[in-house]
This record gives structure tokens, C-alpha cells and sequence, in this order.
């Protein structure tokens, strides 16, 4: 997708703050952190929300879910804990059409979310 933020980074259109990338996923830095870590896992491929899924992707998400508990580990909050999120659409907030795993930790984390 040309005109996607995330598609720019994949393709290095955009040079994100990277922490992770292998042939599947691509994770960097937030730009508007909400916690002192606040990393972004996304998939390579374009996929707009989790309600464009499918059954085909099953194991993308898995590889997004393992790169995200393996940055938590590399950058020290794997211990201590952290969250996940994926927000879907209006209601949860979501900005960006590109599929996106938030992970956030180094400070403690709020229950229920806002
Ligand atoms: P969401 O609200 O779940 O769609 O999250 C989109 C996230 O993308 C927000 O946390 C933004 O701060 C982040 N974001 C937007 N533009 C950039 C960018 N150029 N580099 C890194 N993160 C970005
Ligand atoms: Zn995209």
C-alpha cells in the first residue's frame, strides 16, 4: 500500500527506530511514547485491522506475539511485566491502518484500561 505510514517503513521509505526486523515483522520505537518503553510490532504485509485477518495469518500474528515477549526480554522489562495491545477501529482509538502490536512496559500499568 503506497499510501500507508507503516507500508513506508517496511519498504525504508521511512526510517523508523528499529528494534526487531526479520523477514516477517518489523518492530520499532513510538514516536508518542506512553511508557517509557513503548515499541511497535507489525507485520510486514498489509493487513488494515484485526478484522481483516484470516486464517492465513494465524501464524504471522504468532511471529508478531513472539517478537514482541522477545524485545520485552532484550530491552529489560520481560520480569518486571509489561502489556500488549492492539486496538481495532474507532472505538479502541486506532490511528494507523496497518496492523499494530503495542508494547508497553517500564512503568506500571493501570487495570481496566481507559
Ligand atoms: P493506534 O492508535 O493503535 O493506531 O497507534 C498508532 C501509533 O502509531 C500511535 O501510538 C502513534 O504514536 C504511532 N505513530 C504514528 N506515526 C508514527 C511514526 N512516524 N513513527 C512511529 N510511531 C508512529
Ligand atoms: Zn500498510
Amino acid at each position: 500500500m503506497t499510501d500507508c505510514l507503516f507500508c513506508k517503513m517496511v519498504s525504508g521509505e521511512i526510517t523508523p527506530d528499529t528494534v526487531y526486523e526479520d523477514d516477517h515483522v518489523l518492530a520499532f520505537r513510538d514516536i508518542n511514547p506512553q511508557a517509557p518503553l513503548h515499541v511497535l510490532v507489525i507485520p510486514k504485509q498489509h493487513v488494515a485491522t484485526l478484522n481483516d485477518l484470516d486464517e492465513d495469518h494465524a501464524g504471522l500474528v504468532g511471529k508478531m506475539m513472539l517478537a514482541a515477549a522477545s524485545i520485552a526480554q532484550q530491552e529489560g522489562v520481560a520480569e518486571k511485566g509489561y502489556r500488549t495491545v492492539i486496538n481495532c477501529n474507532a472505538d479502541a482509538g486506532q490511528t494507523v491502518f496497518h496492523i499494530h502490536l503495542h508494547l508497553l512496559g517500564g512503568r506500571p500499568m493501570h487495570w481496566p484500561p481507559g
